[in-house]
């Protein structure tokens, strides 16, 4: 299968995002020429846009054992993270909610949290332990009369940590509190179901499992209330207005269904080649891997390297034509180490030289190797620049 005919390198950043799958391509093709209907028109061109918008709805409700209706379209996770966390506060009034979240968020639920806050809402922001796990006992403490949402991701971004959400969805129902987790990164790569997670809120993004950029859903458990973020249209059930992305939707629904294809052999053999590189990872001097042990992400790997810097690093690797990450896309380009890492206590010397390696269905064997091989020579050369940190 050609994935990326028209690059050269070795691409271990599929966290950041993933090549659009051929087949999902394919499927897009024709919404963007003769199919161009308005899933709202009543006449064939539109039913034909509304049939293959619903047979989407089906396949990303069936990824994560949701029922179709209660699956909301949005145009990525970051929207569907703002649309539950403010779809709650606005539901019941900023002045009449707690939210509780975590440290190692990402950003697209930290950030809609300091803006409820800014609003009126209290947030209580839990700490991590040195794995980046929550502590279920805590959010327990936490919880106040007026707490209406946990929000708690599912696979960590950076460090790969699986967080314990049904452990924690069991303590808020047992206090009425509802449930948010942001699957973006696990979704359609470990097996995921809302009932048995016991969540009311998911979160999904199609870029990070080979399908296009731009469109992403969240979950909404029947009889959850919300209040929606864009009014307009009764689209989306009255919950998001706006015309449907059509093709966007179409590519997302196949990818979806690849993905639950694929999901035990992807997960498999990306969890092989994770322990193969964090194994070589490990045996180089200085050097320290982060997240859980054994509840993580098949395709994550965290690094943090004693007496050097991410961007450096970075560089060096990319001169080399391989692909990396210090973190999170969204803070890369910046020399601070990331909240996450920060948070799971590392010393800020350590925390500096953190790269991010993810893995993703083309990747291979020899890819993982000749990183390794690469390493202690980029490693050598990034400890002989003079530290730029402050
Ligand atoms: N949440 C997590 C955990 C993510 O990794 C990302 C992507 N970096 C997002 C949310 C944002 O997703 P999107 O790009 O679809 O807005």
């Amino acid at each position: 299968m050609l994935w990326m005919a028209q690059r050269h390198g070795i691409y271990l950043d599929y966290a950041a995002t993933t090549p659009v799958d051929p087949e999902v391509r394919a499927a897009m093709a024709p919404f963007l020429a003769e199919e161009f209907g308005n899933p709202g028109s009543v006449h064939h061109y539109g039913q034909a846009a509304r049939a293959a918008v619903d047979d989407a709805r089906r396949a990303v409700a069936a990824l994560v054992g949701a029922g179709p209706r209660e699956i909301v379209f949005t145009s990525g996770a970051t929207e569907a993270n703002n649309a539950a966390i403010l779809g709650v506060v606005f539901a019941h009034g900023p002045a009449q909610t707690h939210l509780i979240t975590a440290a190692t968020e990402h950003h697209a639920v930290l950030e809609p949290c300091r803006w409820a806050e800014r609003l009126g809402a209290a947030v209580t922001v839990l700490p991590v332990d040195g794995d980046g796990l929550v502590d279920p006992d805590a959010v327990r403490r936490a919880i106040r009369p007026q707490t209406r949402l946990i929000s708690l991701m599912h696979g960590n971004n950076e460090i790969g940590t699986l967080g314990p959400v049904a452990e924690v969805a069991a303590v808020a129902r047992a206090h009425g509190v509802l449930v948010h987790t942001d699957a973006t990164q696990s979704a359609g790569i470990v097996p995921l179901d809302v009932a048995t997670l016991g969540v009311d809120l998911l979160s999904l993004s199609a870029h990070k499992r080979y399908g296009p950029k731009g469109v992403g859903a969240l979950y909404v458990r029947a009889g959850v209330r919300l209040e929606p973020l864009l009014h307009g249209g009764s689209q989306e059930h009255g919950r998001r207005g706006g015309t449907e992305p059509v093709p966007a939707i179409v590519g997302f629904g196949v990818a979806a269904r690849l993905a639950a294809a694929r999901l035990a052999d992807d997960a498999a053999r990306l969890g092989c080649l994770r322990d193969r590189l964090a194994a070589g990872l490990a045996a180089l001097p200085g050097a320290r891997i982060n997240g859980h042990p054994t509840r993580r992400l098949p395709g994550i790997v965290s690094v943090s390297f004693e007496d050097a810097d991410s961007e450096s690093l970075l560089l060096a690797l990319d001169l080399e034509g391989v692909a990396a990450s210090s973190g999170s896309a969204c803070t890369s380009g910046s020399l601070e180490p990331s909240h996450v890492i920060v948070a799971l206590g590392l010393p800020p010397a350590l925390a500096a030289g953190t790269l991010r390696f993810s893995l993703g269905r083309p990747t291979t064997e020899a890819e993982v190797d000749h990183v390794l091989a690469l390493l202690p020579r980029i490693l050598a050369s990034v400890r002989r620049l003079p530290a730029r940190r402050a």
